[in-house]
């Protein structure tokens, strides 16, 4: 039989960009000044990113793990503390905290939402709990409810890793206003982006200033005899990168506007085909910036699962397989790990432990595409899950 090729799906590329970055890394250039301290651009950045986030500061940083140490650093977080984190997450939130020398204690996820689980949150809280990091995972805003009141309750502070959240609102708050610091990557692949690079968002002057001296070597803004007051590292944004995040800002609320559009008709079309459980949305996150297209194919088991992953991909369509849990990692267990086993978490862990072996993400750059397109997708998943 000779049936018709169909025409090889073609989505939007990631990063975009234009004549913003293009301007902005001349701008940059010309200014003859280099680093924040001296230019103009990480300031301006900072001044934007807080105010499109409803915060009260924004600190430019390297990277998002960097903004992780910085802020679970300022937290307190030393060797004999622990943070709580999710399972099922990227290995910064567990890495960052095992830098310091602390513990990361890993607890399940929600099974809908694919994030942390607020009661299990909680049973794991001890007197040496020094943090509790809810990740947003791809997009979809944590229990923050339910994680305040933990928080005010428990005394322990919340550090919300927005990695996949920019943008992100919770019950009509951003997620730089919903009481805790949040922080921000801007990798190649995530929302905004230059190359690389970080943020951290303060809700009010608690912390900013200890983490503005502690993120550049210690030294207060006014130091110019080498006094540095306190340990800390150089996590210094460049004003290159600043530049091209300014014009990456500006683009983000139209963006997430078409995935908004996008992603209800792809779930819903998802969720018609067998054995396809799309990541469930709570509703009180009214705006879902949908950093990952997630879902789940529930007892595939991982060796399935890559193919399935690689016939997508070779049919055009972005995919990837899931996270692994934390603790089926070997990175996991090298430094400061817990006095546990991989078996013993992951019989605590079942929805992490699931999703480990049996979740599926599309690539944002997707649900920029066209209507037609998620059609098309969604009958490229049921035609390889058939095995044509
Ligand atoms: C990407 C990511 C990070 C780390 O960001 P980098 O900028 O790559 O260091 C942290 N947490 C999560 C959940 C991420 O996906």
């Amino acid at each position: 039989m000779n049936l018709p090729r169909r025409q090889e799906l073609v989505f939007p590329a990631w990063p975009q960009f234009d004549a913003a970055e293009r301007a902005g890394l001349a701008r940059a250039l010309e200014q003859g000044q280099w680093w924040r301290m001296t230019g103009g651009e990480v300031t301006e950045f900072e001044r934007e990113f807080a105010g499109h986030h409803g915060a009260a500061h924004a600190l430019a940083v390297t990277t998002g793990t960097h903004a992780l140490e910085l802020v679970l650093e300022v937290l307190g977080v030393r060797p004999g503390t622990e943070v709580i984190v999710p399972a099922f997450t990227f290995i910064s939130s567990s890495q960052a905290a095992q830098r310091l020398g602390a513990v990361a204690v890993p607890v399940d996820v929600d099974p809908e939402t694919y994030c942390v689980d607020v009661h299990a949150a909680e049973a794991a809280i001890t007197p040496r709990t020094k943090a509790i990091m809810p990740v947003h995972m791809g997009g979809q805003v944590a229990d923050m409810d339910a994680l305040a009141k933990l928080s005010a309750d428990s005394g322990v502070p919340l550090l919300q890793d927005a990695a996949h959240a920019h943008g992100a609102r919770w019950q009509g708050r951003s997620v730089g206003a919903l009481g805790s610091i949040a922080t921000f990557s801007f990798q190649n692949g995530k929302l905004m982006t230059a190359g690389e690079g970080g943020a951290v968002t303060f809700p009010d002057d608690e912390f900013y200033e200890e983490a503005f001296i502690r993120h550049s070597c210690g030294r207060p803004r006014t130091d110019r005899g080498y006094f540095h007051a306190t340990s800390g590292s150089n996590f210094r944004m460049n004003e290159f990168s600043a530049a091209v995040l300014r014009a990456q800002l500006a683009r983000l609320e139209e963006q997430i506007s078409v995935r908004e559009e996008r992603w209800p008709v792809l779930a819903a079309l998802l969720g018609e085909l067998p054995g396809v459980v799309p990541q469930g949305r709570d509703g009180r996150c009214d705006r879902h910036p949908h950093y990952m297209a997630m879902f789940q194919i529930p007892g595939i088991g991982e060796r399935r699962r890559a193919e399935v992953v690689d016939a997508l991909i070779a049919r055009g369509v972005p995919a990837f397989v899931g996270f692994r849990a934390l603790y089926r990692t070997d990175a996991f267990w090298e430094t400061a790990a817990p006095d546990t086993t991989a078996d013993a978490l992951a019989r605590a862990c079942p929805r992490a432990e699931a999703l480990s072996q049996d979740c599926v993400w599309l690539h944002h750059r997707l649900l920029l595409g066209t209507e037609p397109q998620m059609h098309q997708v969604a009958e490229t998943v049921a035609e390889v899950l058939a095995g044509s």
